[in-house]
C-alpha cells in the first residue's frame, strides 16, 4: 500500500537557495520538454516518449552548464511528469500547460535516494540533510519526495512510502451497510440516512475576507497587500482540506460502501453562479479522500453516472418529477403523495441506482482488485445440466 505523508521543513539560507535552484532548474527542463514534444508532434507527427527527452540531457547540460549544480533525477522526473501531464490529458484533463515562476505549484521531485534520519531528511545534493517535523514515524520503503514552497515561504516535503502492507480484502456489499451521498451546493453533502454536513461557517468567513484582499490587490499591486493576500489564501486552502478529511474519514469509519454519482465538474462551471460554490467545496478532492481511504480501510466505493435522474426520481415509487427546478428544496410526489426533501431523495436514489449498477455486474468479483476469471463469472444456470449451456 503507498501512503504519501506531508511534512514541514525547516531548511537553512543556503539550502533555500539550493532548493530555489531544483525548483526553477526543473520547471526549465519540464518547460523544454513540453516545448519539445509539441513543436516535435506539430511538425513531423512525431511522438516523443520520455525516455528519448531524458537521453537528451547531457547534451542541455553542455549548453547549460549551470543544471549541473542540481540532482539530475530531479530533472529526469520533471521530464517523467510533463509526460504525465499528457497522458492525463489524453483521459479527458486540460493540455498541458508550462509552468510558471510566479502561478501554479512551486516543486521538484526527488524520485529516489530519499533518507529520513535523526529528524533530518538527506536527499542527493543536500547531503547534511534538511531539518523535518514528523509528525508520525515513517513506517515502510520511502519510494520518492516532493519538496515545496508556498507563496509565504513555507517548505513542505511529501514523502510516499510503501507500507509492505497489502490493502485490507473489501468488505462484502449489502443494501443495509450502504449510503448514498448527494454532494450539493446549499449544504456540503446528504446522505440516505439523512446526515447533513453543512459547509463551514468558519470557511465562509475566512473566503469572504479572501475576496475582499483579491478586490484591493486588483486596484493597487502593493507588496504588502500581495503578501497578506497569499496569507489568507493559504488559511481558506487549508481549512478547507481539513473538513474534507473530517467528513471523509467520518463517512469511511461508519459505513461500508458509499454511493456517489460522478459529477463533470467542467460542466457545471459554465454556470457562473455556481462556478464559485464548486470551487469552494472541492468535490473532486474530497472524492479522492473518500477512494483513497475506502483502499485503506477495505471499505467499498461505489459510482454512478451523472445523468441519473437522482433529484427528480421519487424514491418511493420511481415517478420521474420533470418540472423539478433547483429552488424546489422539497416536493410532494404525485403519484404516492410521498414528502420529499430534494438532497435525501436524491441520495437514496444514488444509492439504490448504484446498488443495482454493482448487482448487475461487479457482484462476481469477491474481491475488487481481482480481475475476474472464467470460472469466476460462471452463473449457476451453466454449472446445472437443466440451464442453458
Ligand atoms: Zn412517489
Amino acid at each position: 500500500m503507498l501512503k504519501g505523508l506531508k511534512h514541514r521543513l525547516y531548511p537553512t539560507d543556503s539550502q533555500k537557495e539550493l532548493i530555489a535552484k531544483h525548483i526553477g532548474c526543473s520547471r526549465f527542463v519540464y518547460n523544454l520538454a513540453l516545448e519539445t514534444k509539441n513543436t516535435a508532434y506539430l511538425g513531423s507527427k512525431h511522438n516523443f516518449s520520455p525516455f528519448d527527452l531524458i537521453k537528451q540531457l547531457p547534451n542541455l547540460k553542455k549548453e547549460c552548464e549551470w543544471l549541473k549544480e542540481v540532482n539530475s533525477q530531479s530533472l529526469q522526473q520533471s521530464i517523467q511528469n510533463m509526460d504525465i501531464a499528457f497522458k492525463k490529458f489524453f483521459k479527458g484533463a486540460g493540455f498541458p500547460k508550462y509552468k510558471s515562476k510566479h502561478k501554479g505549484k512551486q516543486s521538484f521531485s526527488i524520485p529516489q535516494n530519499v533518507l529520513v534520519e535523526d529528524n533530518k531528511l538527506v536527499i542527493p545534493k543536500f547531503k547534511k540533510g534538511i531539518e523535518i517535523v514528523l509528525h508520525r514515524e515513517i513506517k515502510g520503503t520511502i519510494k520518492s519526495a516532493t519538496i515545496s514552497v508556498t507563496p509565504t515561504g513555507k517548505y513542505f516535503v511529501s514523502i510516499l512510502v510503501d507500507t509492505n502492507i497489502e490493502n485490507p480484502i473489501k468488505v462484502p456489499i449489502k443494501e443495509e451497510t450502504t449510503i448514498g451521498i448527494d454532494l450539493g451546493i446549499k449544504d456540503f453533502a446528504v446522505t440516505s440516512k439523512g446526515e447533513v454536513f453543512e459547509n463551514p461557517k468558519n470557511l465562509k468567513k475566512a473566503q469572504s475576507k479572501l475576496k475582499y484582499t483579491q478586490r484591493k490587490y486588483s486596484k493597487n499591486k502593493g507588496k504588502r497587500t500581495k503578501k497578506r493576500l497569499a496569507l489568507i489564501h493559504e488559511k481558506v486552502v487549508n481549512k478547507r482540506k481539513d473538513f474534507l478529511h473530517k467528513v471523509s474519514t467520518k463517512l469511511i469509519r461508519e459505513n461500508q460502501t458509499i454511493a456517489l454519482e460522478t459529477l463533470v465538474v467542467s460542466n457545471m462551471v459554465k454556470n457562473h453562479n455556481l462556478a464559485q460554490a464548486i470551487n469552494d467545496v472541492s468535490w473532486s478532492t474530497f472524492v479522492t479522500m473518500l477512494e483513497y481511504k475506502a483502499d485503506w480501510y477495505g471499505k467499498n466505493i461505489l459510482r454512478i453516472g451523472t445523468f441519473a435522474p437522482s433529484s427528480k426520481t421519487c424514491s418511493c415509487c420511481g415517478y420521474i418529477n420533470k418540472e423539478l427546478t433547483l429552488k424546489d428544496r422539497s416536493w410532494t410526489c404525485p403519484k404516492c403523495n410521498s414528502v420529499l426533501d430534494r438532497d435525501v431523495n436524491a441520495s437514496i436514489n444514488i444509492k439504490s441506482f448504484a446498488l443495482k449498477n454493482n448487482l448487475s455486474g461487479e457482484h462476481t468479483l469477491k474481491n475488487h482488485n481481482e480481475l475476474p476469471t472464467l470460472v469466476g463469472v460462471m452463473t449457476y444456470e451453466a454449472l446445472s445440466p437443466l440451464g442453458k449451456g
